[in-house]
């Protein structure tokens, strides 16, 4: 299934794609309230999922007429983050070190999400070194610490993209700063869907791309990760439990800006989009504004 958050007349509702025709949704209103609620409800959850949208027991849709939602908004505790998880991205980061190092973990606040076509506001007083990371987002399913990687995917829910958009400015500033730099409020598109693990039985094999106006900026694939996903669930959940909910961003691939010769850096009116394969892709166009309250 590919489940989503969309709006309507003001609500924040539940949907999924509909089976053989993807350009609908069906309403799962009378199933769960949002995502995080179906995702607490384990298998029996789904099960009932599938069956609303099979024979859809709510209201149809089609997908154009409703804006999306992030799927996650919160998700369940900050966005886990993996830097240099691409051994060509850990090289284009790292000048002179060129070794297969374990990845850095890193959380992103869980204010700075956004939805899948929303516009990205910054304040150029605050950064003017915006730039993006098309990532393989892992949303988990079941509780767990200490997981095995063998038993791994039983703990993932579903796959989702993450666009990891970060403040190159603020990161690297005082002295070296993930947290604050990739937490921007709603700098970071999730979604469009979160597609159940069942759809997305090698995850290891998926296309990752990003389009800045169009032009290819990152073309990548999960398979060069360095940790994949099962490793990621068993090291990260080391001593720390993983919530049902959480979301796991596991890192990008080379062909970010800052590592560019010149350097680049998103500017009001650049559009984005970040797409990774069997799952869908997020459009985002950055804009200029007053940071808020
Ligand atoms: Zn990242």
């Amino acid at each position: 299934m590919k489940l989503l958050m969309f709006e309507l007349s003001g609500d924040r509702r539940l949907g999924a794609l509909r089976p053989g025709h993807e350009q609908e949704l069906v309403d799962l209103s009378p199933v769960a309230h949002d995502l995080l609620a179906l995702i607490d409800a384990g298998e029996e959850g789904l099960d009932e999922a599938r069956r609303s949208i099979i024979k859809p027991a709510g209201a149809v849709h089609s997908l154009e007429s409703v804006r999306l939602l992030p799927p996650l908004d919160p998700p369940r505790g900050n966005i886990i983050g993996i830097g240099r998880n691409y051994q060509k991205h850990a090289e284009e980061t790292a000048a002179g070190n060129h070794a297969a190092e374990p990845p850095t973990v890193f959380t992103k606040a869980i204010t700075s999400i956004t939805g899948p076509t929303d516009d990205i506001a910054v304040d150029p007083a605050v950064s003017d070194k915006i730039d993006w990371e098309v990532e393989l987002a892992v949303v988990i399913g079941r509780r767990g610490a200490n997981i095995d990687r063998q038993n791994g995917f039983d703990h993932v829910f579903g796959y989702m993209v993450i666009n990891d958009v970060s403040a190159r400015d603020i990161q690297m500033g005082w002295g070296g700063q993930y947290f604050k730099g990739k937490s921007l409020d709603r700098s970071s598109p999730i979604g469009p869907w979160v597609v159940t693990r069942d759809e997305i039985p090698e995850p290891q094999r998926l296309g990752l791309a990003l389009r800045v106006n169009g032009q290819l900026k990152q073309d990548g694939n999960t398979r060069d990760m360095i940790y994949p996903v099962d490793a990621l669930v068993e090291w990260t959940s080391k001593g720390m439990t993983l919530l049902p909910g959480a979301v796991i961003a596991t890192g990008t691939p080379d062909g970010v800006g800052f590592a560019r010769t010149p350097p680049e850096f998103l500017k009001p009116g650049d559009v984005m989009e970040t797409e990774v394969e069997g799952i869908g892709a997020l459009t985002n166009r950055i804009v200029a504004a007053k940071a808020r309250a």
